[in-house]
C-alpha cells in the first residue's frame, strides 16, 4: 500500500524541474530586461504518457505542445476523461500532412508549423466545424543548407504564405515560428527570425507571436525576443528515441 501522505516521487521531479525552466526564463528576462509574464512556456509532451500531462498541468502549466497529431489527439482525449482541471492549451509543432489537419484541427488551440499554401487550404477546411478560428504560426527554415524534414517555409516565401492565410476565413494568423538550425548559431537564427516578424507584424500588426527556443536554447531565443518557448527534454527528462515509441 501506497501511504496517501507520502510524497509522490515522480511529481515532486516534475516540480522540481519545472521550478528549474522557470528560473532559467526569470535569469534570462532579467538579462534581456524583459517582463517574464510576456513569455509564454509550452510543455512539450511528445512521447510522454497522459499522466506526466496531467501532471504538469496541475503544477500550473497550461500549455502544451505535442508534434505527432494521432499522439496528441489520442492524449488529448484520454486528459477530457481525466478529473477535472483546468483544460490545456494544446499547441501542436511538427511537421503535418493535409490528410491530418482534421485531426489537428479539433484538439489545438494553435499550429505552429504551418508551412506551404497546400496546408493553409486543408487547416482552413479542416476548421470549420470548429465553431472559431484556428490560430496559427508561419514556420520558418533558417537554414542555409535546408532539411526537408524539419519543415519550414523558405523566407522569401513567407509574404506570399502569410497572404493565404489571410485569405483563409477560419484561420487566424498570429506569427512566426522555427526551429534553431543545427548548423548556426541559435542566437543568429532567433534574430532573423524576430526580423521576420516585424516583416509580419508590419502586414498585420496583430501577428506578435514569436515561437523559438527548446531546452538548450531558451535562454538565447528569449534574449532575441521570442514570446513562446517549447520546452521538452528539460521538463520531463530525456524521451525515448522517436523511433521507440508508437505514435
Ligand atoms: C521536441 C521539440 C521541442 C522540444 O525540444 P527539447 O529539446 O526536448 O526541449 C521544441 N520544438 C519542436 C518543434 C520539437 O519538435
Amino acid at each position: 500500500m501506497t501511504d496517501p501522505a507520502a510524497p509522490n516521487p515522480a511529481a515532486q521531479n516534475a516540480a522540481q524541474r519545472l521550478a528549474e525552466v522557470r528560473a532559467r526564463i526569470e535569469a534570462a528576462c532579467a538579462d534581456a530586461d524583459r517582463d517574464p509574464a510576456e513569455i509564454t512556456l509550452i510543455a512539450v509532451a511528445k512521447g510522454m504518457a497522459a499522466e506526466r500531462v496531467a501532471e504538469i498541468l496541475a503544477l500550473g502549466v497550461a500549455d502544451i505542445g505535442e508534434n505527432k497529431a494521432q499522439e496528441a489527439a489520442t492524449k488529448a482525449a484520454v486528459l477530457a476523461s481525466l478529473p477535472p482541471r483546468p483544460a490545456p492549451r494544446w499547441h501542436f509543432i511538427g511537421q503535418l500532412q493535409r490528410n491530418k489537419a482534421r485531426t489537428v484541427a479539433d484538439f489545438a488551440a494553435m499550429v505552429h508549423s504551418v508551412d506551404r499554401p497546400a496546408l493553409v487550404a486543408a487547416l482552413d477546411r479542416a476548421a470549420v466545424r470548429r465553431g472559431q478560428p484556428l490560430d496559427v504560426l508561419l514556420q520558418l527554415d533558417l537554414d542555409p543548407d535546408p532539411d526537408p524534414n524539419r519543415g519550414g517555409v523558405d523566407p522569401q516565401d513567407l509574404a506570399a504564405l502569410a497572404d493565404a492565410v489571410l485569405d483563409a476565413e477560419h484561420l487566424a494568423l498570429r506569427g512566426v515560428m522555427t526551429v534553431a538550425p543545427p548548423s548556426q548559431d541559435a542566437r543568429r537564427a532567433f534574430d532573423r527570425l524576430v526580423g521576420y516578424s516585424q516583416v509580419l507584424q508590419a502586414i498585420l500588426p496583430s501577428a506578435t507571436v514569436v515561437s523559438a527556443g527548446m531546452s538548450a536554447d531558451l535562454e538565447a531565443a528569449i534574449s532575441a525576443g521570442a514570446t513562446h518557448v517549447r520546452v521538452g527534454t528539460a521538463l520531463f527528462g530525456a524521451r525515448k528515441l522517436a523511433s521507440e515509441y508508437r505514435t
